[in-house]
């Protein structure tokens, strides 16, 4: 396996605030109770607009990954997003699980939120995230197939971005064949650097932890590659109607403050991260 490379231009430790708007996508498709919806209704109502006065506070660049359902319903929103500065990525229409949908229907899905960003941007959308990180074994091939320069969904790695590999063969009988890398980048994710498994009372998840324990384990993160993985990324993904609260968007602040204190850290847009990523293979 490569050691870490950091490119010339790359800096000590990038830092990525990534944030899935969901809103009420989901829990409208699910034909959810009113009180289900209503928490997801904080996001937009409350939720987004702290954290963008955030990170407007703190001239802080992020990306924000949104259904076609979001993105068109709460378009104040998205608006806000762009005047800001910020990245728009796609996240299915309705936060569909990808692992459910037959390949037409995928299809269908990512050109339609494909075109309801290039409506508002003017160009098609860099990244794709993967609504419940939820893959079927075709999803990757078919984003990379509609254009996507990258996805943000998979856990083989922490701060070094790698290329998506299509067409793995597992047999039982003659063991693993590895497939051929695309051209999609992976920006990866994790669940503990996820404020959704660490704060929400969903079932099997310990729910509604005291923030200062999330704030160690993401601060400790921010150490550990700051120290060990030069010219890495740090990526923590947020939602509104989770991280909006004002408890934890204390903790955010706190982080915040964190990675700024480091020597050379740079908070960075997913697009901008993967494209000097990119120009540096070779
Ligand atoms: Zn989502």
């Amino acid at each position: 396996m490569p050691g870490y490379h950091r490119p010339m231009d790359a800096p000590r430790l990038s830092v990525a605030i990534t944030i899935d708007h969901d809103a009420i996508s989901d829990a409208i498709r699910r034909g959810d109770p009113p009180v289900t919806v209503s928490h997801a209704e904080f996001g937009p109502r409350v939720g987004i607009k702290r954290i963008l006065a955030l990170l407007a506070e703190r001239s802080i660049p992020a990306t924000f990954f949104v259904p076609g359902h979001s993105l068109t319903t709460f378009i104040d929103d998205t608006d806000a997003i762009l005047a800001g500065g910020h990245e728009l990525g796609c996240h299915g229409w309705f936060h569909e699980d990808f692992a459910e949908l037959a390949d037409d229907e995928a299809r269908a899905v990512l050109d339609r939120s494909i075109e309801a960003v290039r409506a508002v941007t003017g160009a098609a959308p860099a990244g794709w995230r993967a609504p419940y990180w939820s893959l079927g074994k075709s999803t990757l091939g078919l984003v990379e197939a509609a254009g996507f320069v990258y996805d943000s969904s998979l856990m083989a790695d922490d701060y070094r971005l790698y290329r998506v590999r299509h067409g793995d063969r597992h047999s039982m009988t003659d063991g693993t064949t590895w497939g051929q890398p695309g051209s999609l980048v992976e920006v990866p994710v994790y669940w503990a650097m996820d404020d959704w498994p660490q704060f929400e009372p969903a079932p099997n998840r310990a729910g509604l932890k005291a923030p200062s324990a999330v704030l160690e384990i993401w601060t400790e993160e921010l150490r550990y590659a700051h120290r060990h993985a030069p010219g890495g990324l740090v990526m923590i993904t947020v939602h509104p109607e989770c991280i909006g609260r004002g408890h934890r968007m204390a903790m955010l602040e706190r982080f915040i403050d964190a990675a700024a204190a480091l020597d050379g850290v740079a908070f960075e847009r997913l697009d901008v991260v993967v494209a000097r990523w990119s120009a540096a293979q070779t």
